[in-house]
């Protein structure tokens, strides 16, 4: 179906709202690059504290009960017109600067380049770097010259429910900021960043699809943390509604395997994008 310069996708697996959900098939980017900025691996239990975890040398074992293993790694995109970040990671510091963007440096990517934040949502593990405080205490965007994108609405449940899921003060950095694009529901950026909210990890948890010329990239979060459990029947405790994280997992792994997307999984300590090209 063609509307002037404008296409339904054709390989589309959302058709419900076909206004929302418009590609623009002219103007993808002819490709892209991806690379996963691993911080490392950790594991966090009830407290929803971060321990680090050297998969060497640490015992899972000897972790409390019900320790969960989980990398943390945000992903960048570069393209020929964009360096998109896909979260934020956990915003730890290293050598006097942000992990992150330590990160993006060692790929030879300068933070200041970065020209769009997708932000899926607002968890500490996934936001922690969304801004950097500086020497008096204020805190700015921690990548300057971008725009970020969140949803309006899961910014008000963090600010609602605070500590110690959300760190509300340093969410703050995000109010009123021009820099910032409040989405409100499902949509598309630019012709070709489609994004639609699944309230499964949390309430207003937000995912991407990314259509590429030939390739359509899969960011699902934590509604799709790690490989494994695309494959089994989990409800995890930890999600907002867990019965529909599972399902949506479960359409998602079959879709985007007759579609051949590539997953690309925050949480993952082996296989962070799958199937690996
Ligand atoms: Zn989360």
């Amino acid at each position: 179906m063609q509307i002037g310069k404008w296409y339904l996708d054709n390989h589309c697996f959302v058709t419900k709202k076909v206004f929302g959900m418009l590609i623009n098939h002219q103007n993808l980017p002819a490709h892209v690059q991806i690379f996963p900025l691993s911080e490392g691996s950790f594991t966090i239990d009830k407290t929803k504290i971060f321990v680090p975890f050297n998969t060497q040398t640490d015992q899972l074992q000897q972790r409390p009960i019900g320790s969960l293993l989980v990398e943390v790694q945000p992903f960048v995109i570069v393209t020929p017109t964009d360096v998109i970040l896909i979260d934020t990671g956990l915003g730890f510091g290293y050598e006097g600067t942000l992990q992150i963007h330590h990160n993006l440096q060692q790929i030879g990517i300068d933070p200041a380049s970065v020209t769009k934040v997708l932000m899926s949502h607002l968890h500490k593990d996934h936001a922690g770097a969304v801004g950097k405080m500086d020497k008096l205490g204020n805190y700015h965007l921690a990548f300057s010259n971008a725009v970020y994108y969140v949803q309006k609405k899961e910014f008000a449940y963090a600010n609602e429910v605070g500590f110690p899921s959300y760190m509300v003060e340093e969410l703050g950095v995000l109010e009123n900021h021009p820099q910032v694009v409040w989405l409100d529901g499902d949509g598309v950026i630019d012709g070709w960043i489609q994004y639609e909210i699944t309230g499964g990890h949390s309430p207003f948890h937000q995912v991407f699809w990314l259509h590429v010329a030939n390739q359509i990239l899969f960011f699902g979060g934590d509604d799709a943390p790690q490989l494994q459990q695309m494959k089994s029947k989990f409800v995890a405790k930890y999600d907002f509604d867990g019965k529909k994280c599972m399902e949506l997992r479960q359409e998602w792994w079959k879709k985007g395997n007759d579609l051949d997307w590539t997953f690309l999984f925050y949480h993952d300590i082996a296989a962070p994008i799958y199937p690996l090209v």
